[in-house]
């Protein structure tokens, strides 16, 4: 019987250049040995541009293939193994909720700036594109942040309270300059008289995985390996950040890894295939990489071998990823402007 990783490598034979297949860092080591290109989302994002394949494999969350998909070329076609992998994140920010939140905020008579997190629909980015304002990543956060507060009167920064805060935190921006916004039914928004003094307002969304990691769990393990350095994902709450050494997005946390000394205990905070990944590519270096906790994305682990190699069977008949084209023209215009500003 054929196996999946045969009819994956089957696959990449028969389509040669006109295939490409990306993987984000969280992929299981079963993903990340067939792809091209691996990295974190505004890695990959910034890719998709040079890429001449005709089909691209994005091996991630639906939101990481819609924006490929918003930044393609014409005629080129973007494949998720499994559509069903989403981010409950960024789904905790529907599109029509955040354009009646802006119109209400925007009818004080303040000039609010979408900013929103990559982990976001592509009708979001949309939204973002169509109102002035733009994305970002882990990675740029506070670069987006900064340029974002110097367009308008306030920022809306949406779907991540945490990264939100922590990137806010970076900038020195005060807890009277922030206001959480609420998304309950019936009930106002913002305190206006309080919004009108805010300049970041926060969408209560949070990364469940990254939630899960506790204060508790940072000094459970400094106790249990003294010496170690910790360094977390700014997904985590702001008092985990400040408890650990070190806060950055996957390529932070890759580079941190890299750059430590030879014999260095490091307990690493966010997903467990990319933690235990380092660990192992680490381990000649005389170098302990550990998780602080074991923490695992469902839907990232939605993307098996075998489903990847069940797209690739059929790639040719398989339906890509389509974008309504006023979504993917202003979607582009957000993530575009990200690229500008970050290039
Ligand atoms: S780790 Fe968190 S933010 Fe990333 S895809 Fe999973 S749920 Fe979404």
């Amino acid at each position: 019987m054929t196996t999946a990783n045969e009819r994956i490598e089957a696959a990449r034979a028969k389509f040669g250049r006109r295939l490409a297949i990306l993987g984000h860092h969280y992929q299981s080591d079963a993903i990340i040995r067939h792809v091209d290109i691996q990295g974190d989302s505004l890695e990959l994002a910034r890719k998709i541009d040079a890429l001449d394949a005709e089909h691209v494999v994005f091996c991630g969350v639906y939101f990481m293939a819609e924006s490929a998909a918003a930044l393609a070329r014409a005629g080129q076609k973007i494949h998720i193994p499994d559509p069903s992998a989403t981010c409950p994140m960024a789904d905790m920010a529907p599109a029509q909720r955040l354009e009646d939140v802006l119109i209400e905020l925007r009818s004080q008579g303040r000039l609010v700036i979408p900013l929103a997190y990559v982990n976001s629909s592509a009708e979001v980015k949309a939204i973002c594109g169509l109102y002035g304002g733009s994305v970002c990543t882990s990675a740029n956060a506070k670069v987006m942040l900064e340029w974002a507060l110097g367009q308008g009167d306030a920022v809306l920064f949406l779907p991540d309270k945490h990264l939100g805060g922590n990137t806010a935190n970076q900038l020195n921006l005060q807890a009277g300059e922030r206001l959480q916004i609420s998304l309950r039914k019936n009930g106002p928004v913002v305190d206006h008289k309080k919004a009108a003094h805010a300049r970041l307002l926060l969408w209560p969304g949070s990364c469940a995985i990254h939630h899960m990691l506790k204060k508790q769990d940072i000094e459970a393990v400094r106790k249990a390996m003294p010496g170690v350095r910790v360094v977390v994902h700014p997904e985590c709450s702001p008092a985990v950040v400040r408890a650990a050494d070190s806060a950055g997005s996957t390529s932070h946390i890759i580079r941190y890894c890299a750059e430590a000394k030879p014999g260095q205990v490091i307990a690493v905070g966010t997903e467990a295939n990319l933690v235990l990944r380092l660990a192992a590519r680490h381990k000649a270096e005389g170098k302990t990489i550990v998780p602080v906790k074991a923490l695992r994305c469902s839907n990232m682990a939605k993307t098996t071998e075998e489903r990847l190699a069940d797209l690739l069977d059929n790639l040719e008949s398989a339906t890509p990823i389509t974008l309504a084209d006023d979504v993917a023209e202003h979607a582009r215009v957000a993530l575009t402007r990200m690229l500008q500003i970050c290039s």
